[in-house]
């Protein structure tokens, strides 16, 4: 296991923002949490979301690097409107969509002059794997795939992960672990199983090492390295829930400092998965109550979201 001392999350000279547009989805997978899929939380006001984002450039002066998820980010009505006008705000703002690819490709490629990149997650509850990947070949932006690594059904999730491997267009491909809620220590994978999680990155393509995040490896530094590692094989949020590793009790955090994650409730918070800041405002009225300007300290035993791990974090 490498060690690090500090995590690097995107550029300081951006900012990134992950918005969760709405608990709808076009599927229902069973470690999901209901509220992503179930529908109580509808699309919020779009002309709110732009007032937001407004605020939020003309206080930090940095484009945007910004992550649409769900539920399912291509139902969103809005969206052909939405987003000529984010770049409309800094021709620079980079925006990816984290989808589940059930949608047909036209969908995406209606919208490919507004988005820079798409994450696709694989989830068996959808389509058979064969029939998903004949779907998002077709897809004409930049595309990387997560398969999520069920421990319960694991003989699917190899097959499934091969077959993408071997058929797919894809810049890149991961397997990703499940994480059941109540955090990584409830895990039930095999070491074997674990070990072929941790390894299970490739990347097929270089366009995506133009991203603003290199996808599914972490930049981090250590005392070894006077500059920081990007991309360096080893160090991903695989890598670090199953050595135990994801825990950063006492460093600094930038959360909410240069890292927002507009929630499906409406609140602004500084994470996506911890509530270590989530008093910044409200994207659904158009509030912003606080911009903080230092590091929190982190609290917590665990950071348990894949997301939350990439963002910059150093020891005390
Ligand atoms: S595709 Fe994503 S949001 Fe939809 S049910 Fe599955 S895990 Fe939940
Ligand atoms: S658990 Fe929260 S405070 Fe701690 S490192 Fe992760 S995001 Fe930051």
């Amino acid at each position: 296991m490498i060690e690090f001392d500090e995590i690097v999350g995107l550029n300081n000279d951006s900012i990134p923002l992950e918005i969760e547009l709405s608990g709808i989805c076009n599927l229902q997978c069973p470690y999901c949490d209901p509220v992503n899929h179930n529908g109580e939380r509808p699309w919020a006001d779009s002309s709110m979301l732009l007032k937001t984002l407004d605020k939020i450039y003309k206080e930090c002066k940095k484009p945007f690097i910004i992550t649409l998820v769900g539920g399912e980010p291509s139902l969103w009505p809005d969206a052909k409107y939405v987003l000529p006008l984010i770049k409309k705000i800094d021709n620079r703002n980079f925006i990816r969509i984290v989808s589940n690819g059930i949608r047909s490709y036209k969908w995406f490629n209606i919208h490919k002059n507004y988005l820079d990149g798409v994450l696709l997650s694989y989830h068996s509850s959808g389509k058979p794997i064969e029939k998903w990947i004949k779907n998002i070949n077709k897809i004409d932006i930049p595309y990387a795939i997560s398969v999520l690594g069920d421990a319960k059904t694991w003989e699917d999730v190899m097959y499934n992960y091969n077959y993408v491997k071997e058929n797919s267009t894809a810049s890149g491909i991961q397997l990703k672990a499940v994480t059941p809620r109540g955090g990584s220590k409830d895990v039930t994978y095999t070491e074997q199983q674990k070990e072929i999680i941790r390894n299970s990155l490739c990347i097929l393509k270089d366009d995506i090492k133009n991203w603003p995040k290199f996808w599914g490896e972490l930049k981090y530094k250590n005392k070894y390295l006077d500059k920081f590692s990007n991309g360096h094989p080893g160090l991903n949020f695989s890598n670090l829930m199953f050595s135990g590793k994801n825990n950063f009790k006492g460093w600094k955090c930038n959360a909410g400092v240069n890292r927002f994650t507009f929630k499906g409730t409406g609140k602004i918070h500084g994470t996506s998965g911890c509530d270590i800041r989530n008093d910044i405002g409200n994207w659904h009225t158009g509030e912003i109550i606080n911009f903080y300007k230092e590091p929190a300290i982190c609290k917590y035993e665990f950071c348990n979201c894949a997301t939350d791990v990439g963002i910059s974090k150093t020891k005390l």
